[in-house]
This record gives structure tokens, sequence and C-alpha cells, in this order.
């Protein structure tokens, strides 16, 4: 009773306090949650540096090697009606945006191989190299920088496989200056393609600027490298496990390479097809840097369908990173299961 008689003598005191301590109360709790909203906020919007990509480096086990895929970059440019050749524009516009891929622009992926094989250390194309890593940013050419990310230097690659004499396969092979890349490798080619664009009575009969310049650059780059190139044809072991496999028609001297150690098996196809999105769901579709668009077709759906038959894991230069995945079939065409991010393989 006496607490609350003096509770209510000083109630209108302690109610008078009450209201300042609450009013104080409130303001500082109005401060304090202003504050503890404006924290995050401004955590938000503060700058943050933007996330680079951690380097594109993914690691394969192919029996007793290792298979890496280690990016390049990309190119990107506008789409042109003929794109693919045989088909109209909007019908290819249509698949794009069926695969949740913009319609007014192609990008490429660049995706070169390495691989561990008995001690020896195997690239497999190079990128588009350095002279464009300088000239697009950064966007393309990255294929140096991975590759020591990944543990390896230029100088300890022992050999170069190449697949044809595109920019992106063979742009890599030779420096902004124009000095051998990877100065301790032999680099192997295919026969038929070096014969091709090494030929001088082949340039004059080209019909596209696009084609004189890759004329240009094969002479350019093999000028460099001289007479040391090795020249292969189809079915050569040309590293441990690694043998080479004739699949013309994008080029004419074309290759892929079959990668093999125990029950274990890759094909690594190059430019079988280049926009997996289009040419593999659709194998009978043409595309414009297919020189025998006709041959490229038929080498395609050969080799797809050993591919599907044996179930074998198929490495694609142009494949989503990082470009190694199953085919199956799917209605006329093929449709690419990409492999699943192993971060212990
Ligand atoms: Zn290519």
């Amino acid at each position: 009773m006496v607490a609350l008689r003096a509770q209510i003598r000083d109630e209108p005191m302690a109610a008078d306090h009450k209201i300042d301590v609450s009013r104080r109360s409130l303001m500082a709790g109005a401060a304090l949650a202003a504050m503890a909203s404006a924290a995050p906020m401004a955590a938000q919007t503060a700058p943050k540096p933007t996330p680079k990509q951690m380097p594109g480096i993914h690691k394969h086990k192919v029996g007793s090697i290792d298979l890496l895929s280690i990016t390049d970059g990309t190119v990107s440019f506008p789409r042109l009606d003929n794109f693919v050749s045989n088909v109209p524009a909007d019908e290819v516009a249509r698949t794009l945006e069926a695969s949740f891929l913009p319609t007014d622009a192609i990008t490429l992926t660049f995706t070169p191989v390495v691989l561990n094989t008995s001690g020896r250390l195997v690239v497999i194309d190079t990128g588009v190299g350095e002279a464009a890593f300088i000239q697009s940013n950064g966007v393309g050419g990255q294929f140096r920088n991975n590759l020591a990310a990944a543990g390896y230097s230029v100088a300890d690659v022992d050999q170069v496989l190449i697949t044809h004499f595109h920019a992106d396969h063979i742009g890599g092979l030779v420096t902004a200056d124009n000095k051998p890349a990877f100065p301790n490798a032999q680099i192997y080619v295919p026969a038929a393609e070096y014969a091709y664009w090494m030929d001088s009575s082949n340039m004059p009969k080209t019909p596209s600027e696009a084609m004189v310049a890759n004329f240009k650059r094969a002479r350019r780059i093999f000028g460099v490298l001289g007479s040391t190139v090795k020249k292969f044809d189809g079915g050569v072991e040309l590293a441990p496990g690694v043998t080479s496999m004739s699949t013309h028609g994008h080029t004419p001297g074309h290759s892929s390479f079959i990668v093999t150690s125990g029950a274990d098996k890759v094909i690594i196809q190059g430019d079988v097809t280049t926009h997996p999105a289009l040419f593999i769901r659709h194998p009978n579709w043409h595309g414009a840097t297919d020189m025998d668009p006709v041959q490229a077709e038929q080498t395609r759906r050969r080799l797809y369908d050993q591919a599907v038959a044996e179930k074998t894991v198929i490495y694609g230069f142009h494949f989503p990173f990082p470009a190694l995945g199953h085919l199956a079939r799917e209605d006329d065409g093929y449709r690419l299961v990409s492999v699943m991010w192993n971060s212990a393989p």
C-alpha cells in the first residue's frame, strides 16, 4: 500500500518524468531505428569493387590424364542474316530465343584444352592470342594468364596441337610482337590444313575479306614458327593417349583428337560445331564459317552419332564452359548435356 500510495503520489511527476523519458526514449529509439535502417542502406549504396570472374579453369580426369578446360575469353558480334546460310534469319532468331540467348548478337566463348599426360603438357588450340588480348582490353586472349593461374607457364608446354587455322585457334601461337608464344613446345598442325592455307594459288579464289585475312594471318604466324612445325594426318598418336582424327568440313583440314586412358575417353571436337545452341540442335544448319558446309554436316552427324552410341564425353572449343558434355538425340538433332562442376575430380 505504502508503495502504492507513493507511486500514486509520485504519479504526476513520475508521469511527467515518464513522458519525458518516453519522449527521449522515442526520440532515441527513432534515431537508433534510423541509424539501424540507414546502416544496411549505406552498405548497399557504398561503392564496392565489381567482382571479377575467377580464372576459368576446370579439371576433368580421363583415366590418369588431367584434362583442363582453360578459358581464353569471348567475342561478341552483331548477328548477320547469313550467320546460318541455309535457314531464314527469323528461324535462327527463334532458336536463339528458345535457348534464352540474345537474337541480335552472337557471343562465342573460347576454351583451349590443356592435357597433363605422362609428364607432358599438351595444349590443344591457343585462343586468339596476346595481340587480341590488348586490342579487346582482355575480353579475349586470356589463355596465357589463366594458364599461369592454373600453375603452368607457357615455357612448361611441351606440345601444341592445332585443330584448324581460324584466328581463335592459332592466334595464340605467337606473341604480340610476333615471337613464338610457347618457346619450348613442338607445334603440330593438320597436314591438309597447312597445305590449303599456305598454297598461294588458293588466296585469289577466296570470296571474302575475312578469308583473305585468314590467309594472311596463317602466313604471318607460320612464317614466325618456320619449318619446325610438324604436320599430321588422321589416326596418328601425337602425345601419350592423344590421337588425331580427320573431321574436315569446317575448314579443309579441320581435325579433332581422341584422348584415351584406361577405359576413359574424350573427343576433342574443335569446331565440328561452332555455336552449340544452333548446330547441335540443328546439325543440318550450315554455319557461315563452315567452308564446305555439306561436308561439315556429314562430319558433324558422323561424329555425334558415334558420341551418342558410345556415350563419350565431347569437348567443344565453343561449348559453354567448361566446354565438356554428353550428347543425346533430340528430334532430328542432338542435345548437349554439360558436365557438372566437380570441385574434387
Ligand atoms: Zn573457332
